[in-house]
């Protein structure tokens, strides 16, 4: 294992330990997805340990719903941690640290005004030595934050009721957290908890805050972006590992032109000194470029399998519908999509209903746009050329029904009569679309029966 200097220099005694540490207020959102991943990879990388921690002090806010849903994304995402806790089975400990600052007078019970009925008349306030706090984070560099604008800040409502930074701070120790990882956002509040951690005198953990993640257009990251909560890409059909790949991504720079990346590779390669203070970039589009190049690597099995996952009722219930067929368009919706869920949007805006049925549309659609047939005699003379493009496809035996046959055996007679005005109406009569495949993985894709019935109601609509 090659540890990083900055490591080798600071902590070589200790075992690395970091956690994520989700309150329970929401679905895991993808910008959580990202601390997450730093921290576990930083302790993966050092063969340390990964804890997760479910910061649900607030009781008003936490709901068992989120943390499942966290839990759930977390199985999702393939990623283990090594143990869990949750704070509001901690009570006791906090308690515990909360009297030893009082005995000690570091910490007071304080006798408050209520502002409003209801209103408690104490809290437990911290003694503030009101000093200039500074750090070294691993990403941001030297912070130095004056604390006296805090005033003596509250640690706890009472004893049972701890409030965010204590309990925070409590929880890194007892878990034995080497290093502090999670977003810039946190920063700020980062003097106020060292002052805690030096009150009780324990050596302080590292801290590492994490960029931001922004917009292309560098506005505020949201919905609007496709940045959405976990589920929601499982949903749409995502690859937990392209999610992955993705998001390590942004504000760590490998410093390669590397961008497709697995787990291991991650975990060896990571590093925080190649974490930028900037914020990064979230872009919805590379990401689906990512997830179509996971997906080419899945081998066929599962692409079948996924694909029949999606493919909406809208299309199974169609009465040509068969597994058979959807299972040989697979490599044709294979090119067009990008996530599962593509397929579904493929479906409703009709382009996958004609492999299923024959296809409604108009005769006069049937002529190529740039069409060299004469406006009197059109209709006739786009019979004859159907005509003579079945009589081709009739003669080739059905072992040789395929692609490139079925090109070679009228391409000369498409030459003859314009390959526009023979190509065009093929491929139309086949799928009643304007975009399609072209006429031969059409022909090939629907057989040669259904091809040729095809053929022949497209003659017919013309002769009426
Ligand atoms: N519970 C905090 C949050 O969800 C995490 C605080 C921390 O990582 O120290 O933002």
């Amino acid at each position: 294992m090659v540890l990083s200097n900055s490591y080798m220099t600071n902590k070589t005694d200790k075992k690395v330990v970091t956690r994520f540490a989700p309150s329970p207020t929401g679905h895991l959102h993808i910008g959580g997805v990202r601390t997450m991943l730093f921290n576990y990879l930083w302790a993966r990388k050092h063969g340390g340990e990964f804890l997760l921690r479910i910061e649900d002090t607030d009781k008003e806010r936490s709901k068992k719903e989120f943390e499942d849903s966290i839990l759930e994304s977390f199985k999702w995402l393939g990623l283990s941690y090594d143990a869990m806790y949750r704070q509001s089975e901690n009570a006791e400990v906090y308690k515990k640290y909360l009297e030893q600052l009082i005995t000690e007078d570091k910490a007071y019970i304080s006798k408050e005004e209520p502002k409003e009925p209801g209103d408690r008349d104490s809290v437990i306030r911290f003694r503030n030595p009101n000093k200039v706090v500074t750090f070294d984070d691993k990403i941001m560099g030297t912070i130095s934050i004056d604390t006296t604008d805090l005033g003596d800040f509250v640690i706890a409502k009472d004893f049972e009721t701890p409030v965010f930074h204590f309990a925070n701070v409590v929880d890194d120790f007892e878990m034995g957290i080497t290093l502090v990882m999670r977003g810039q956002e946190h920063a700020p509040n980062t003097p106020r908890q060292i002052l805690i951690w030096e009150a009780f005198g324990w050596e302080l953990p590292e801290y590492a805050h994490i960029p931001l993640i922004l917009a292309p257009d560098k506005t505020k990251l949201s919905k609007r972006h496709g940045a959405l909560d976990t589920r929601e890409y499982r949903n749409l059909g995502y690859l937990p590992e392209a999610v992955i790949n993705f998001m390590a991504l942004i504000g760590w720079n490998p410093g390669t032109e590397q961008e497709i990346f697995s787990l291991t590779e991650l975990i060896n390669d990571f590093d925080l000194e190649r974490v930028q203070k900037s914020p990064g970039v979230f872009n919805i589009e590379k990401l689906d470029w990512m997830n179509r190049e996971y997906i080419k690597l899945l081998g066929p099995d599962a692409t079948q399998s996924a694909m029949l996952m999606y493919i909406p009722n809208t299309i199974r219930n169609l009465a040509g519908y068969s597994n058979e067929m959807a299972a040989r368009i697979a490599p044709i919706i294979m090119e067009r999509i990008s996530k599962w869920s593509d397929i579904t949007t493929l479906a409703d805006s009709g382009e996958l209903s004609y492999y299923f049925e024959q296809p409604t549309y108009e005769k006069d659609a049937l002529f190529f746009a740039k069409t060299k047939l004469t406006t009197d005699t059109k209709y006739t003379d786009l019979i004859a050329i159907i005509e003579g493009l079945k009589m081709r496809l009739e003669a080739l035996e059905n072992a040789d029904w395929n692609t490139e046959s079925i090109k070679k055996s009228i391409w000369d007679y498409t030459e003859s009569v314009g390959r526009g005005d023979a190509l065009w109406p093929m491929r139309y009569a086949l799928s009643g679309k304007d975009k399609s495949p072209d006429p031969f993985i059409l022909s090939e894709t629907l057989g040669k029966e259904e091809t040729l019935s095809r053929l022949d109601i497209a003659i017919q609509k013309l002769q009426n």
